[in-house]
């Protein structure tokens, strides 16, 4: 469903299906190719369904239309163009780099577009519907034949709640503005976790609470949480999302959700732990500055970022929630690189927390058999083994790799060092870095300790 083998994820483009600008004319005509020929179902069906949805989303959501957006029909392929369109405005403007660069980054995403059945489209303020794919899911039996227009209600209700976004707040430009992409992440489970709960609520009091969670269930997770662990962003983004809009509801109604639309979180580490939004703010990224020219020279492309819960959940997951929330509660600080060259990648993280790192480390190599499990199915193989080039207190080498004979091409290596209450982790994919493993790792453990002192 998503995702690059390695542990650590590749930047994702997925869940960036999100509004646009706001002026919402009454009526706008579908950019040229994205209109189907009107067979079963006709526009004025869908504007039907709207008309009786709306009321609904606003009293769910606890705001009213100043103007309803109007349904059209489109195709899978259509939207999939529009998310990728407003992912391109919103990488570039969080990263601010150069328009080739950002649609690189986005050439290697693995958005599936079969899956998109409707998205709420910006410049413009028209929600998209694809029939197709709602046909797909009726000839594959995921959904009823009969259950077709109740999909629709609630697929309508779920992008009318991101129109509501939109009016209060222009969403593509709140999303670019954010400094980094886990303040980016952060939002999108603010947005998406709104659309979920208001689908929710709408689905309700239509009596179609099974079929919601069975169209959750297609997503990979169900109400206890994560079911399918390749689903591991797509449920932190809708399924977590919608329990941190479930928390901020019952802190003080939908005015609070709105006030984290409008003033989102910094790190997905508020997604855990509400009470707590401040953790993970104080990550100096540019402490990572050129670590990727250490690993291999060349020209990269280097993004900084802080780090909160989010890649560490994803990295621990299969990790029991109690022992997890537990181990995660002393961390204070990360920050994180991403650089991209060609067909190679690194990153590197600095975690700081209030209590030896060590343990992290460990909770990583129990997670062996759980990646394992979950790398199977695309052949690919787990090799852990202890790394001792390195004074640490503890430290772990992982090799996730196809099983049998490979290229380095198709390899991702990572390193996980504790030393004290601090944590550095190294992951290459693509390549080998040999020695200039160690001397990257060193640089930054050196790094570290110069900045110890104000760091306290
Ligand atoms: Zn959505």
């Amino acid at each position: 469903m998503v995702g690059a083998p390695g542990p650590v994820p590749r930047l994702s483009l997925l869940g960036l299906l999100v509004a646009g600008c706001p002026r919402t004319p009454q009526v706008v005509p579908p950019p040229p190719g994205l209109a189907l020929p009107e067979q079963g179902l006709t526009a004025g069906d869908l504007q039907e369904i709207r008309d009786r949805v709306v009321p609904m989303v606003e009293e769910a959501a606890g705001r009213r239309f100043d103007e309803v957006p109007f349904v059209g029909l489109g195709t899978a392929d259509g939207l999939a163009r529009i998310v990728r369109e407003d992912s391109l405005i919103v990488l570039g403007g969080v990263y601010g780099l150069p328009e080739e660069v950002v649609h690189e980054m986005a050439r290697t995403d693995p958005l599936q577009v079969s899956s998109l059945i409707g998205k709420y489209a910006p410049r413009g303020g028209t929600l998209y519907i694809a029939p197709d794919s709602i046909e797909a899911m009726v000839a594959e039996g995921v959904v009823e034949a009969d259950q077709r227009e109740a999909v629709l209600e609630l697929i309508i209700a779920h992008e009318l709640t991101h129109a509501l976004q939109d009016q209060e707040q222009d969403l593509v430009e709140q999303l670019a503005s954010r400094r980094d992409d886990e303040a980016l992440r952060a939002l999108q489970a603010v947005t998406e976790g709104q659309a979920t709960r208001v689908e929710e609520l709408v689905a309700e009091r239509l009596g179609h609470t099974e079929l919601f969670w069975e169209l959750v269930e297609l997503q990979g997770w169900g109400p206890e949480g994560l079911v399918e662990p390749m689903a591991w962003p797509i449920w932190a983004q809708y399924g977590q999302g919608r329990d941190y809009v479930i928390w901020l509801e019952a802190e003080g109604g939908t005015d609070r959700v709105w006030r984290a639309v409008r003033e989102p979180p910094q790190s997905t580490t508020a997604l855990w732990r509400p009470e707590r939004e401040d953790v993970g703010l104080a990550g100096p990224p540019e402490l990572l500055d050129g670590v990727e020219a250490v690993l291999t020279a060349g020209e990269w492309v280097a993004l900084g970022a802080h780090l909160g819960e989010w890649d560490l959940r994803r990295v621990l997951y299969g990790v029991d929630d109690e022992v997890l929330d537990d181990a995660l509660a002393p961390v204070r600080a990360g920050s994180r690189l991403t650089a991209y060259r060609d067909d190679r990648r690194c990153e590197v993280w600095v975690v700081v927390l209030d209590e030896p790192a060590e343990e992290l480390v460990d909770l990583v190599r129990q997670t062996a058999e759980q990646v394992a499990q979950t790398l199977e199915p695309a052949g690919l193989a787990v090799a852990d083994q202890a790394f001792t080039a390195l004074p640490a207190d503890d430290a772990l080498a992982r090799v996730v790799a196809p099983a049998g004979p490979h290229s380095a091409s198709v390899e991702t290596a990572s390193v996980w060092m504790a030393r004290g209450e601090r944590l550095v982790v190294i992951e290459v994919e693509g390549f080998r870095p040999g020695l200039r493993m160690e001397r990257a790792l060193e640089l930054v453990w050196s790094r570290l300790e110069a900045d110890e002192p104000g760091d306290h």
